[in-house]
């Protein structure tokens, strides 16, 4: 974040905190997500478990009707195609990995041939989503494993799945998710900012706050909540200027006011290919 932005959003921050009625949904603490109706143990008081439960609930509804189009934005056709696919995807966009991986699958459509491919061609067919070697490594690795363990075959438990190279958490629930039908929650670097401005969590570790999110989302809805959550960073709620004046979640949202407040210029901050209809949806006009 530059310095600029940075100033503009404490400044934002404060004067908004000042203007609006208290809230008490802030500082929550994760621990007493399994406790519904007893209050939480730590963490600002006024809210109890049971409330953020309901309050989270409400808010992926929200998130629902928001995003209808949310899916995994990573074109596949085969679980082996989506963990590469995954894999490319670490600090890439989708768009750019989507751009590559058609030729890449081409010439090694499974574990068996990216296995034996020459490192040397791969690390060339995988150079435009970056951190290329370390990638390549991580293709080589997660080839070898499926196919010394697994008959080429992708797994699809989270015990086998991030036990190869590779393959974290992360990948595994996407895996899970979008190849076998399996709820998981995707801690990626929207959902971490996301669910700490909601105001469920202030747990920074991606385990913690995966369990987090399984104690207030119903099971069977996890994975879409995660595209659905991960949509809501990528348009409305930005890393360094949230477009708070303009998003579906003002009412439920302990961090309104972290961005611009102002419908105008919130909605010139919304982004992607749905923008009228996502200020539609928050009441402000289309910018
Ligand atoms: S109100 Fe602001 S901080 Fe809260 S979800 Fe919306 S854009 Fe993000």
């Amino acid at each position: 974040m530059g310095d600029d932005d940075s100033r503009n959003a404490e400044q934002a921050e404060q004067t908004v905190e000042s203007r609006r009625p208290p809230r008490n949904l802030v500082g929550v603490n994760s621990q007493a997500t399994a406790q519904p109706d007893k209050p939480r143990d730590s963490g600002k008081p006024g809210e109890s478990a049971l409330a953020l439960t309901r309050r989270a609930r409400r808010m992926a509804r929200i998130l629902a009707q928001t995003h209808p189009d949310a899916r995994c934005e990573l074109d596949f056709t085969t679980p082996f195609e989506l963990a590469v696919a995954t894999i490319l995807s670490a600090q890439c966009t989708d768009v750019r990995v989507n751009q590559t991986t058609p030729a890449l699958f081409a010439r090694y459509p499974d574990a068996e041939s990216m296995a034996q491919a020459d490192r040397a061609d791969l690390e060339e067919m995988i150079r435009p989503t970056g951190f290329f070697r370390n990638k390549t490594t991580s293709l080589l690795g997660l080839s070898h494993g499926l196919t010394t363990q697994y008959d080429g075959e992708v797994p699809d438990t989270m015990a086998q799945l991030v036990k190869l190279p590779g393959i974290g958490r992360k990948t595994a629930n996407v895996i899970l998710g979008d190849a076998f039908g399996v709820p998981g929650i995707t801690v990626d670097t929207h959902m971490s900012r996301l669910v700490r401005r909601f105001g469920w969590t202030t747990e920074t570790d991606p385990v913690k706050i995966e369990h987090v999110v399984n104690g207030l989302i119903p099971r069977k809805e996890w994975t879409m909540f995660s595209h659905r959550t991960i949509f809501h960073g990528r348009r409305v709620c930005h890393a360094r200027k949230p477009a708070c004046g303009a998003c579906t979640l003002t009412k439920l949202c302990p961090s309104y006011g972290t961005g611009p407040i102002d419908p105008t210029a919130a909605a010139r901050l919304l982004k992607g290919p749905r923008v009228a209809e996502l200020a539609e949806a928050a009441g402000v006009p289309a910018p």
